[in-house]
This record gives C-alpha cells, sequence and structure tokens, in this order.
C-alpha cells in the first residue's frame, strides 16, 4: 500500500498553501476577500484581545506553521507530548498540554482533578455524584468565567467578605476552614480583587490539607515573567489563553501543571477510539495504571487539531522568546500616536491605564457628555455601526470613558481610528 501521503491528489492543499504569500495576509497587505465572499464587515480591533471579536492577529510564521500542520497526519497523542514539553519547558511546570482555550483548560482541568486516572470516574462525568467534588472559592475571586469549572460537574464553596477589609476581604483561615473530605480543589483566578488571599498563600493551605489548586491566568500575560510564576507560586494547574496575548489560534489554550492530572486531562480529552492492542498508552494498562481504556470522555467536546497545537506551539514560542520591553516600546508608541491625534479635541480628557503590568498601555478618553452630546456608548455604537467599522474598549464605558488597547491595532489603522474618532467625537 502506498504510503498516506503520495495517496493525495499532486495539485492538493500543500500546492494551494505554497502560492498564497502567508506573510502578506497576516500584515493585511494580501486579501483573498474571504469576509467579503461571506458578506461579513470586518472590524478595527482597539478593543484588545477579545474572544467575541476574534481573539488575536496570528503572525506570518504561525499561519504558516499550521498550514504545514494541516497538510500531514500525525498522531495527536505523540503531538500532544511533545507540545507539553515545550510547555513544560517554557513555565516551569511538570507538564503541558494543548486545549482549545483558557475555558477549555478549567473544565479539563477539573474533570483531571475530579477522576485522576480513574477510568470509572472519567466515565461518570460530569455527574459527580460520589465524588470529591466541592471547590473552595474567595467570594472575591468569582468571575463568570468559572462556569467553566461549574461545567465539570462542581459545586463552588465560597468564603470571604465582598467587603471590609478590602473590597475581597477573605482570611486564610476561612479558606482553610472550608476544605473537609468533600473539597476536591482550591480554584484561585489571576483577579487582583483587594483583600483577597494571594495565590502562594491559597496553595499553601491547600497543600497543607492535600488539596490541588486550580488557576485561571487566561488573560494574565504579559508581563511575561507570568509564564512562570503562578506555577512557581505552588499552582498545581494553570490555564492561559492561546488566542490574547501569546497570538495563537483564537480556539487555543495552555494547560501547565502537574504530570498526573495532564496524563488526566490527556486520557479525558483524546478521542480514545482506540484498540488496547494499538494504543499508543497501552502501558499505563499493563502498568495496572488504568483499568481499560477511558473511551470518549468528558474533553471530547473540546477538541483541538493538530493545526491549533501546531500554532499555539510556534505562537508560545515566540512569545516566550519575545521581551516585555520591546511590546512595551511598540504599544507606547500606537498609544501614543492615537493620543496626539486626539489632543486637540473639545469635551475629551486623556489619560493612560497601565494595561498588563505596563506593557500594553490604554489611552482613556473621559467623554464630557455636556459638551460632545453623546455618551461614551453612543459614541462606541457610532464607531461600530460606522465604516469602517471600529471596536474600541467598553470596559469603563459606565463612567464615560472610552478605552483604546493597541493589541489589535495594525500600524496602518492608526489614522483610520484618530479619524473615525475625530469626526464623531464632532471634532470637525
Ligand atoms: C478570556 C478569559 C477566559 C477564557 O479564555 P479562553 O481562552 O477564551 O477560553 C477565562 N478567564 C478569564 C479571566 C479571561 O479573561
Amino acid at each position: 500500500m502506498k504510503p498516506l501521503k503520495s495517496c493525495l491528489p499532486e495539485s492538493g492543499g500543500s500546492d494551494t498553501i505554497r502560492m498564497l504569500d502567508l506573510t502578506a495576509i497576516a500584515e493585511g497587505r494580501q486579501s483573498m476577500g474571504v469576509y467579503d465572499d461571506l458578506g461579513v464587515r470586518t472590524i478595527i480591533n482597539g478593543a484588545g484581545s477579545l474572544t467575541r471579536l476574534g481573539g488575536t492577529r496570528m503572525e506570518a510564521p504561525v499561519l504558516e506553521a499550521m498550514a504545514e500542520a494541516a497538510a500531514s497526519f500525525v498522531r495527536i497523542e505523540d503531538l500532544q507530548a511533545r507540545a507539553g514539553e515545550v510547555i513544560a519547558e517554557i513555565t516551569g511546570a511538570e507538564a503541558g498540554y494543548v486545549v482549545t482555550g483558557a475555558a477549555a483548560g478549567l473544565s479539563l482541568g477539573m474533570a483531571a482533578i475530579l477522576a485522576g486516572l480513574d477510568v470509572a470516574k472519567m466515565d461518570q462525568l460530569p455527574d459527580t455524584t460520589g465524588l470529591r467534588n466541592e471547590v473552595v472559592v474567595q467570594r472575591g475571586h468569582r468571575n463568570a468565567y468559572d462556569h467553566a469549572l461549574r461545567t465539570a460537574g462542581i459545586k463552588f464553596v465560597e468564603v470571604g467578605y465582598l467587603a471590609y477589609p478590602g473590597a475581597g476581604g477573605t482570611y486564610g483561615w476561612q479558606i482553610d476552614s472550608a476544605i473537609n473530605e468533600r473539597t476536591a480543589a482550591v480554584a484561585c483566578p489571576i483577579i487582583d480583587t483587594p483583600g483577597t488571599v494571594p495565590l502562594a498563600e491559597v496553595a499553601e493551605i491547600a497543600h497543607a490539607r492535600g488539596v490541588p489548586v486550580i488557576v485561571d491566568a487566561a488573560a494574565s500575560l504579559p508581563p511575561r515573567a507570568n509564564l512562570r510564576k503562578f506555577i512557581a507560586e505552588g499552582a498545581d494547574l494553570v490555564a492561559y489563553s492561546g488566542g490574547k496575548a501569546i497570538r495563537g489560534p483564537q480556539a487555543s489554550g495552555v494547560l501547565a501543571g502537574r504530570a498526573d492530572l495532564i496524563a488526566s486531562v490527556a486520557l479525558q480529552h483524546q478521542d480514545m477510539d482506540v484498540r488496547m492492542a494499538t494504543w499508543r498508552s497501552r502501558d499505563l494498562a499493563s502498568k495496572g495504571l488504568v483499568a481499560g481504556i477511558p473511551h470518549q470522555g468528558f474533553g471530547r467536546a473540546m477538541k483541538v487539531g493538530r493545526e491549533e497545537i501546531v500554532g499555539l506551539i510556534t505562537a508560545l514560542r515566540r512569545f516566550a522568546a519575545g521581551s516585555d520591553d520591546a511590546d512595551r516600546a511598540m504599544y507606547t508608541a500606537r498609544t501614543d500616536a492615537i493620543e496626539a491625534g486626539l489632543g486637540s479635541v473639545a469635551g475629551i480628557a486623556l489619560s493612560r491605564s497601565a494595561g498588563n503590568g505596563g506593557v500594553i498601555p490604554h489611552l482613556k478618553i473621559t467623554v464630557d457628555e455636556s459638551v460632545i452630546g453623546k455618551s461614551a456608548y453612543d459614541i462606541l455604537g457610532e464607531l461600530l455601526d460606522g465604516d469602517p467599522a471600529i471596536a474600541l474598549s467598553e470596559t469603563h464605558a459606565e463612567f464615560n470613558i472610552i478605552s483604546v488597547n493597541p493589541h489589535g491595532i495594525d500600524d496602518s489603522e492608526v489614522e483610520i481610528i484618530i479619524d473615525r474618532l475625530r469626526t464623531v467625537l464632532g471634532a470637525r
């Protein structure tokens, strides 16, 4: 039998790919008109790496790696194993895994904590009857994304206060006293609510009681030091978005952490349409570590393609090799340019907020509605419905502040944003 690759038509995928200039496409200089063809408007993104707008822009080497990855078949287990080594090296964790996003990483990580290598428990999820299924969390850390943990069938046990002392005042003893024989984990998202117990202390308390800590660090990059910080502080599992600062595929993420938990993630995530005789991980069974093959588990609905795995790893390596200072200079220049372009507009006040440890400085435009005659929401809506459509950040819009996040802005778009903003703000 001929090898699979040579069975493909000679004029197949790889030839088509070679004709496209992916660098030009990534930099917006060449267009295939895919969105025009579908009749869907593109948007200039001054709002940041938001999932609802498409996340981030992948750089040409990432697109090229994905195109090449798509042209060959691999055993996904082999690819994940190698990707995990790269993630481990970059994060300092024992092991790593490529997931479809930080949220998927949290769901899968939670499933791994609940089931371990117990195939019967894997099969039971997300029904957690009879399992340790409580997750302790500080009230000041509750957020809409923690649905990703609840998806695995857990129940939160909340501790701490929402007010004094601090905005999310919690004491270590409150976490400790909430841990009992039903506790599966402590959740500690990286959300800087004043008064919450910091990760290192949470990990110390949890580990003293034999309980793992799972960390949502989806949007906590840059600074790059955060690639290693949370593992170093004792997190057992940490999830990062691949489609935000890392600039990987939108539907990708990094899960880093303990090797035994990552092994459980792999078993519950990969297709597992396998037979024992040829299963890559059959050693687990022969050594008695698993009772059998955990077919099509909890994570099967969150599958990752080889293109995403290769794209994420390419982007992660590039991101890790980059420098916060160089990024800060690039993003600051963009923010400076927009600030300079708006300087003379009446009825606004300009300031900065230091996003991501100062690496991505946002421009804050405080709108004086009595002068402009429009609220921040009016302006945001007008920009989004205008031509070209521009999305700016509505994070502080309830205070009549529009923020411009330079992360997703191309240099060629800076003048367009200034021009549209000036027009909508009534500067001319
Ligand atoms: C973006 C985000 C997520 C979700 O990450 P995905 O990679 O889109 O799945 C989870 N938690 C927080 C705090 C986030 O900002």
